[in-house]
């Protein structure tokens, strides 16, 4: 049995809130709990986003000030669009991808004509307008360097795989159904590798056995666990846990800049102060009242 590893993985899309903190902390305790090691990987694929790399800085130090450790050396995924370009080839020669040229608009104006388009929780399916296009179509416009994206086809997908099974400490056994998610993008220009695809290959790079995010992941581990299977990857124990949530009950939002650590930092809370409003939060239902 491989040694257990945790991992904090945040995207810097701002600056670290409230809600990062408890991601941390669940992924630091999994890992002490079972003397493992608890990882820190950077989720920077979007290069589209300017402010990335001052939301990174301002990270170190939220994690620096709060006085939180990490293992081993960090991963940084902006660092690894080779490695999953190479993937993206080996799904490619699986005949599991195709290029999809459809605009968004162009989704919306298909999901809006068809009426009741299936959707699953994590939103529309791509109506797979592009899923069986003629070979020489779409040879001419791919070397004609039209703007696309990569697909996986998750009929296929299930045609090779069925439906495996993956466990969530807290629900239990899950079966993953590849069709019900649909035909969800795998790489585009501007985002060489989706978050889906650079999770799953790095949770296994990085020999992570314990995958400890917030439950408004738990419909994604569908997708990842069905790449999993495709890959040949090893499949984590999955620990989905609550999200911190606002007096009225609704979900913290990353926007929300008051819940910010460094705005409670600036407003003279100890780290300490912090943890403790956490764990405060945790044993009400969730809801942060700091
Ligand atoms: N990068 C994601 C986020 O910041 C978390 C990804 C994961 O834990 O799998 O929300």
């Amino acid at each position: 049995m491989s040694s257990p590893v945790t991992r904090f993985a945040p995207t810097p899309s701002g600056p670290l809130h409230v809600g990062h903190l408890l991601a941390a902390l669940q992924a630091r305790r999994v890992a002490d709990e079972l003397g493992g090691r608890c990882l820190l990987r950077i989720e920077d694929i979007d290069i589209t986003r300017s402010r990335s790399r001052e939301w990174v800085e301002l990270m170190y130090e939220d994690l620096a000030w709060l006085g939180l450790r990490f293992d081993g050396e960090v991963m940084v995924q902006s660092e690894r669009f080779g490695v999953y370009a190479a993937v993206l080839d080996q799904l490619r020669s699986l005949g599991l991808l195709y290029p999809c040229f459809c605009t968004r608009s162009e989704i919306k104006a298909q999901i809006a004509e068809m009426g009741r388009a299936p959707h699953s929780s994590l939103g529309y399916l791509y109506p797979g307008t592009c899923r069986h296009l003629p070979p020489d179509v779409v040879a001419e416009r791919l070397a004609r360097g039209d703007a696309h994206a990569w697909r996986i086809d998750m009929q296929r997908v299930q045609d090779l795989i069925g439906c495996p099974e993956w466990e969530d400490q807290y629900r239990g056994v899950q079966r993953c159904v590849p069709v019900e998610y649909g035909d969800v993008v795998l790489a585009r220009k501007e985002m060489p590798a989706s978050y889906h695809l650079a999770v799953v290959v790095d949770d296994a790079a990085q020999g992570v056995t314990h995958v400890t995010r917030g439950e408004d992941l738990f419909e994604a581990t569908h997708i990842h666990r069905a790449l999993q299977a495709v890959l040949g990857l090893p499949v984590p124990l999955y620990c989905h846990h609550e999200l911190l949530k606002d007096n009225a009950g609704k979900r913290l939002a990353k926007r929300d800049g008051a819940r910010s650590l460094a705005s409670l930092r600036a407003a003279g809370y100890t780290p300490q102060a912090v943890i403790d409003s956490l764990h405060a939060a945790l044993a009400n239902n969730g809801i942060w009242q700091a």
